[in-house]
């Protein structure tokens, strides 16, 4: 596990700092994300809560929303960090993975990392399995 926090200290280091920036007064729940471009830059989010809750965007899709954005797509994107306090992974939810499948290579590196120095590396298509793609709709 500390090899994963040596392989991927930058990006990690960026999502961590992040999510002491994340907009959430009423969960508490700090989420940061930090995604990687091939181009060597680092393009961070966090989760912005709303009173009307619905409305709270998780910080996955807020920094993949930012780097498509900008231009970026699946194949410009290196690796993503996703990362929490405590002592669970904060695996994304359920909205952030169909985006996530949309948006990311299948085998694109996935980190989930918390502040209890734990960590694991899995992917999309292990975290949405048999998933609903634009295959489907043609
Ligand atoms: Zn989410």
């Amino acid at each position: 596990m500390q090899k994963i926090f040596e392989d991927y200290k930058d990006i990690l280091d960026k999502a961590f700092e992040v999510m002491e920036k994340a907009y959430a007064p009423y969960s508490k729940y700090h989420v940061g994300a930090c995604i990687k471009t091939t181009d060597g830059k680092y393009h961070v989010g966090a989760n912005i809560e709303n009173a009307s809750y619905g409305l709270t965007n998780c910080a996955e899709r807020s920094a993949l929303f930012h780097v498509y954005s900008l231009g970026y797509r699946e194949d410009d994107i290196e690796s993503m960090a996703v990362v929490t306090r405590g002592n669970t992974l904060g695996s994304p939810c359920g909205a952030c993975r169909q985006v996530m499948v949309e948006l990311l290579k299948n085998d694109t590196p996935v980190v989930i990392a918390n502040t209890s120095s734990q960590a694991i590396i899995t992917n999309i298509a292990e975290l949405l399995p048999f998933s609903f793609t634009s295959e489907d709709l043609k």
